[in-house]
């Protein structure tokens, strides 16, 4: 992709006028491919004033969203699934152009798409049902307990760069099938593939309860300061901005955050298998995704032949400015800015004493910076200390399973986690024993591709969880607790005024017979009393 012409659809719908806009010019935002330089959009950087129009706007027709119920709403779901059919190959055309990855990576954002939107459209219904818990004891089975699921009314969601359309499908569509309206607030750095998801739901004639705007930290920040509840994924450094924000609206929040995903390599792994396996989860979209692996800790015995393994599986890796023919495995990084990180990340650990076995600079295209296995790294280096977001894989030698969990969880961040054993057993106990949101066994990312599963960042990576089935649409949700009387009611309730000592001990005693255990169960003291007072 060279020029905005080329990228059918989204130069039509997001070029604002025909001359470049200049720098200065603070109500555009050029939008560019990483790899070739070359502007491929433009879009609005709008104003807090647009925002808070468009969430006001979003706000009068939730109301009859939400009275769609999930049958209805799962008819435009599912419609939004067929578009985003329909116009794959598009939709991957625009991923290319802005974020300069694969043709395979841009493929997966659409068929990733169509999953979750197959999962929540069809399970929201019995995920949004009203629920009817048993009662706690056997005294309040006078009631019936209803707990209802009411969408807050407008969600905002805020994505980054690495995923443009995927991003905002993730938590997007589970906020839609909860009933509530959305608005998306992309990165400015490829907001072009969120402007077609909203180009797709008006296409298809969906209600207006879905809107984008487009801008940068100050655009985000206005949809903060407007929308009813804030799903956030990005660095965490604005993660701490927004959930600041968030409190002191006293608005609820969900944030994702930065990762530093370790893999353990045991000594009874399948080696060829965790070495492709590592390669993948730490190369995959340049190493631009939240849970990459980005650091691997190896047991010694097998150390060396993994290293070897590895830094085979890496070299052999394609790098390049992908077309529609899918010639390459690994693409660009996201802007400049990435490519500065992992060059420091690199420099210091060679600095220290680090060595690298394949990659370690730019290749001189672009964004494009070479896959890289560091070997020889220590754990005071930032390429283990900070987020690199970037295609490197520092490998450390650790003497067993002990020294591994405990480096491994030597980390600000928690987010995911790979383990790679032939026993099952010991995978289990790795995995339980890691301080992260998500474990995968022998394999990576697969949590990502488990709607069923939450998926939630602990320490520095993150606050609540996204998905986790019901609870992926019930967090868009208040939940309302009713109850409904079983029995016909008297007059007055034992605990009711004018209080009357011979009823409320009866009452806390029942209580307490319900609640305590053994002898304790009986309130002697409350008994005798009652029956002095009786004499
Ligand atoms: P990165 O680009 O490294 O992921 P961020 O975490 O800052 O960096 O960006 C993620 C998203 O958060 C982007 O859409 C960005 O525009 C938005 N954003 C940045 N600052 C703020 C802010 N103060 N409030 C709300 N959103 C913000």
């Amino acid at each position: 992709m060279t020029n905005t012409e080329s990228v059918p659809g989204a130069a039509k719908k997001t070029t604002a006028r025909k001359t470049a806009p200049q720098k200065s010019d603070p109500a555009v935002i050029e939008v560019r491919n990483p790899g070739t330089g070359a502007v491929v959009g433009t879009v609005p950087n709008e104003s807090a004033e647009a925002v808070a129009a468009k969430i006001r706007e979003l706000r009068l027709y939730q109301t009859e969203w939400e009275a769609i119920g999930p049958d209805g709403r799962k008819e435009w779901l599912l419609k939004l699934q067929d578009w985003i059919i329909d116009n794959t190959e598009h939709l991957a055309d625009v991923l290319q152009a802005e974020a300069g990855k694969p043709r395979v990576d841009a493929l997966i954002d659409p068929a990733f798409s169509t999953d979750l939107i197959g999962y929540y459209a069809r399970r929201a219904g019995k995920f949004l049902a009203d629920d009817h818990p048993s009662p706690h004891s056997p005294l309040a089975r006078v009631k019936k307990l209803t707990t209802v699921y009411k969408p807050y009314p407008v969600v905002g969601v805020i994505t980054p760069w690495n995923f443009p359309l995927a991003m905002p499908v993730i938590d997007v569509i589970p906020a839609l099938a909860a009933g509530a309206a959305v608005i998306l607030k992309p990165s400015e750095v490829t907001p072009l593939s969120a402007i077609e998801l909203a180009r797709g739901w008006a296409e298809i004639g969906a209600p207006p309860v879905f809107a984008v705007v487009t801008g940068a930290g100050a655009t985000g920040a206005a949809v903060v300061e407007n929308a009813d509840y804030i799903q956030f994924t990005g660095s965490t450094a604005t993660g701490r901005k927004i959930a600041a924000a968030c409190v002191e609206r006293l608005i609820p929040y969900s944030l994702e955050l930065g990762g530093k995903d370790p893999a353990i390599v045991l000594a009874d792994a399948d080696l060829d298998r965790a070495a492709h396996g590592i390669a993948f989860g730490g190369m995959f979209n340049s190493g631009q995704v939240c849970i990459s692996v980005e650091r691997v800790y190896v047991e010694a015995p097998v150390y060396d032949e993994f290293v070897a393994k590895l830094t085979d599986a890496v070299k052999n890796l394609r790098q390049g400015l992908d077309g529609r023919e899918s010639k390459y495995d690994v693409g660009a990084l996201a802007n400049e800015n990435q490519v500065q990180i992992v060059q420091r990340h690199v420099d210091e650990a060679i600095a220290a004493g680090a060595k690298v076995t394949t990659g370690g600079k730019r290749t001189g295209v672009g964004t494009l910076f070479e896959p890289t296995v560091l070997v020889d790294v220590d754990h005071t280096m930032s390429c283990i200390t900070e987020e690199t977001f970037g295609p490197t894989l520092p490998v450390i030698k650790v003497a067993d399973e002990a020294e591994a969990v405990r480096l491994a969880n030597d980390s600000i961040y928690g987010l995911s986690a790979s383990v790679w054993t032939g026993d099952k057993e010991r995978g289990e106990r790795v995995a339980r024993a890691l301080e992260a949101g998500a474990v995968n066994i022998n394999d990576v990312f697969v949590n990502l591709f488990s709607f069923a599963l939450p998926m939630g960042g602990w320490g520095q990576s993150g606050v609540g969880a996204r998905w986790g089935g019901p609870n992926g649409v019930r967090k868009y949700c208040r939940q309302k607790a009713i109850t409904t009387p079983i029995l016909p009611t008297q007059q007055k309730e034992l605990l009711w005024f004018p209080y009357q000592m011979p009823k409320v001990l009866f009452g806390l005693g029942a209580m307490r017979a319900a609640g305590a255990r053994g002898l304790r169960r009986i309130d002697i003291a409350a008994i005798l009393k009652l029956k002095g007072d009786n004499k």
